[in-house]
């Protein structure tokens, strides 16, 4: 597959390993951003080339781990009103909140649908002027600009029917707030690419400046992976700290400057909430005044949910790259991707997902040898 081989030579990748093994001199820990690279990471073993002292933490850039249980319990009761036919992509139907699942729900009765995008959702309400449709709008700054298009979109269409329960998030607070936290051990980040294609990468250089941590915005392939960490580790290595980028052939420095039009003018900035990371300032996205008939949250004020219960799940320090799978003593035995305990073995870019799809027995050895 052309464009697609190219990244995955592996003579290619042998001479990259090499060249970070040249270059370093001390022990380093980075942290890339998304659950992408993360399952690019594990599949193909590029924490396995590195050298010894050198080490990879995944982080929080999984959208579907990140939303707070809270969020998915008010999903599932909207879905749960008689009239209301809930949109949702196929990824969050299974992250458990207190109250079960979308499936769940829809097992009992509820109208849940899944949709590739916030369009098709936008189309369900034309076809169906007399029930309310809901879509759950979730994810980082790559999802937003749909989300934006479809309000845009029904407000000019003015279909009366058509609400969001809106939850996105926004990548740099979270970083901002992991290198502000008291336990924070990274040194270098591999940002991620196709957040940066949306938003380019002018929000992270205050973060480097900040924080004296280097940034390469980096794509998902293996031998893109490994020139970001080699990028990152010369920055280490030579006492720089600057934003980089690797994955050029996609991002430039201010982004898609309509998306990001299309993002200011449809939402506002406001602190959220993020599943096991608690809230972080400025990190979310509401709807802007001037689009609020559009907000699920407004249109179904008396929504009550249940309160959290105390889990077993790690998955919240999973997310800050505290742990790793292997820590979590349910890893590959009560949680499972057919009963998963915890939102990061659901989503096909959580870790633990990575890791019991590719690192299954080692992990569970580890978790084994935990337990015991
Ligand atoms: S293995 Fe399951 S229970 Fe453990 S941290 Fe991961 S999702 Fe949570």
């Amino acid at each position: 597959m052309r464009h697609v081989d190219e990244y995955r030579d592996p003579a290619a990748a042998r001479r990259y390993g090499d060249a970070i093994a040249q270059i370093t001199t001390r022990d380093w820990i980075l942290m890339e951003i998304c659950g992408g690279q993360t399952h690019s990471i594990v599949r193909h073993g590029i924490d396995r080339m590195l050298p010894w002292g050198v080490s990879l933490l995944h982080g929080p850039g999984c959208p579907v781990c990140v939303t707070p249980a809270s969020v998915v319990d008010a999903a599932i009761a909207m879905a749960s009103r008689p009239n209301v036919i809930f949109c949702s992509f196929g990824d969050m139907m299974r992250v458990p909140g207190e109250a079960g699942t979308l499936f769940t729900a829809r097992a009992s009765g509820a109208d849940v649908r899944m949709v590739y995008s916030p369009l098709d959702a936008l189309a369900i309400a034309r076809e169906n002027p007399d029930r309310e449709i809901v879509f759950f709008a979730i994810g980082f700054e790559t999802t937003a600009p749909t989300t934006a298009m479809a309000v845009l979109q029904a407000d000019r269409e003015d279909l009366r029917n058509f609400s969001m329960l809106v939850s996105h998030v926004l990548v740099p607070p979270a970083m901002e707030a992991l290198l502000s936290g008291p336990h924070n051990a990274v040194q270098g980040f591999l940002a991620a690419g196709h957040v940066c294609t949306v938003m380019g990468y002018v929000d992270y250089e205050p973060l480097v400046r900040r924080h004296k941590v280097p940034i390469v915005v980096t794509g998902f392939e293996p031998l893109d992976l490994l020139q970001g960490i080699y990028m990152c580790i010369r920055q280490l290595e030579e006492g720089r700290a600057e934003v980089e980028n690797q994955y050029s052939r996609s991002v430039r420095r201010n982004g898609n400057e309509r998306a990001r039009a299309a993002l200011a003018q449809v939402f506002t900035i406001e602190d959220q909430a993020w599943r096991g990371m608690g809230e972080i300032a400025s990190s979310g996205l509401t709807l802007a005044p001037a689009y609020a008939r559009f907000d699920a949250r407004k249109r179904f004020p008396d929504i009550v949910v249940p309160t959290p219960n105390p889990s077993e799940c790690i998955s919240g320090d999973i997310l800050r790259g505290l742990r790793k799978p292997g820590d979590c003593p349910a890893f590959g035995t009560r949680c499972t991707p057919e009963h998963p305990l915890g939102a990061t073995m659901v989503s096909s870019e959580g870790t633990c997902a990575a890791y019991y799809r590719y690192r299954r027995l080692e992990a569970g050895e580890m978790a084994l040898r935990r337990r015991a």
